[in-house]
């Protein structure tokens, strides 16, 4: 086998400036690894990350960086400590987490870095100038520090479907576990893309008694696949009043209301709105740093919600999203919908972000040597 001497990866230099650089191939040492990519999912926060719009996170570098932080691959190269710790050896497929341990603290020391507190950096936000510089998702190899938390998935599944484990472990978080949804929940997710779509089945799979999720206009083929998905009703929030609707629709209000819906600090009002007394309300979808006017504060009070912001998830409902995916109990692969190759890093974004025409993506991964996406009104 030959093994090439370089690392082919795109870097963001500047916000809105992606550059194709190559690095050497890194020596690994016994307690590191090499991931060969195969694929690294992207979401709303490569967009604000491509855009510079990231708010300041002490452990984010803004650039130059290589973005990339839902990365899945092949181990291609691992050192024998790390074979031993992490249970994993060459060949394996697996998912990798975004943010790896600090290497500092007593649990890093154990290389228990699942109980770390103070995480040590993320991949897709590490500066590339750090050695051994491949940090970061969208190149053909990843570096795995000693500190990283992976799981082993079963190669047979398609990378597209398989590299979903990262907006799947958000749904199974942010529509599960975090409101502790239950049979007797009615559930309202606001926002229909790929995270909204993972919050359906997250929902499903907790066995809520209903489901109502909300869309745009040009969410109307994403709206169709969360009913497949599970959805019971679906509502355009461009065309009708969300929140008399979702009264209707549910008989009063919801028990549980998970916000993904990004740029839009509205909602947050709705989701008050809308929850029941006792209700929880989950808020997720960052909305660009623009605060939200006019909420109803006597309504929290009144209603004793709860409302809890998420950024991440916990290691465990990633564990469990591998689990659902190798499961193959739900229809991922219609999600997953483009693949680009690293070289249309930057469109890949902007299709993400719907500015693309004639693309209308649900699910878009980085796929180092996938046959290029073609621009011209066709979705590749
Ligand atoms: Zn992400
Ligand atoms: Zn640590």
């Amino acid at each position: 086998m030959t093994v090439e001497r370089t690392v082919r990866a795109a870097v963001l230099v500047k916000p809105r400036t992606i550059e194709l650089r190559e690095f050497p191939r890194p020596a690994i040492g016994p307690d590191a690894a090499l991931l060969r990519i195969e694929a690294c999912g992207i979401c709303g926060s490569d967009y604000e990350q491509y855009e510079g719009a990231t708010p300041p996170h002490e452990d984010y570098t803004p650039y130059p960086v290589i973005p990339g932080h839902e990365p899945l691959g092949l181990i291609e190269e691992i050192g024998a400590r790390a074979r031993q710790r992490w249970g994993v050896r060459e060949g394996d497929r697996v998912a990798v987490r975004s943010g790896y341990g600090c290497g500092r603290c007593a649990a890093c020391g154990r290389f228990e870095t699942r109980a770390c507190r103070s995480r040590g950096g993320t991949y897709g936000y590490t500066d590339v100038s750090k050695p051994p510089q491949l940090w970061g998702g969208y190149a053909e190899h990843m570096y795995l520090c000693p500190h990283s938390v992976l799981k082993k998935m079963d190669p047979q599944i398609p990378a597209g479907v398989a590299v979903m484990f990262n907006p799947l472990a958000a749904g199974l978080s942010w529509a599960g576990t975090v409101p502790a949804t239950g049979p007797d929940d009615r559930v309202v997710i606001l926002g229909a893309g790929q995270r909204g779509l993972c919050c359906v089945i997250a929902a499903r799979a907790a066995g809520a008694r209903q489901i109502v999720i909300t869309g745009l206009s040009r969410d109307s083929h994403k709206l169709a696949l969360a009913r497949e998905l599970g959805a019971d009703v679906t509502i355009n929030a461009e065309t009708e009043d969300v929140v008399a609707r979702v009264r209707e629709a549910t008989g009063g209000g919801a028990e549980v209301v998970v916000d993904t819906t990004p740029y839009a600090p509205q909602s947050l009002g709705h989701a008050v709105a809308i929850a029941v007394r006792k209700g929880r309300i989950v808020v997720a979808g960052l909305k660009g740093q623009r605060p939200a006017r006019e909420l109803p504060v006597d309504d929290m009070i009144y209603k004793e919600l709860t409302i809890r912001g998420v950024l991440s998830m916990p290691v465990d409902d990633t564990f469990r999203a591998v689990d659902l995916i190798e499961s193959g109990r739900h229809p991922l692969e219609k999600l997953h919908t483009h693949a680009f190759p690293i070289e249309q890093a930057e469109d890949a974004i902007h299709a993400l972000a719907g500015a693309v025409p004639g693309l209308n993506p649900v699910h878009i991964a980085i796929v180092p040597g996938a046959p290029p996406v073609s621009l011209g009104g066709q979705a590749g």
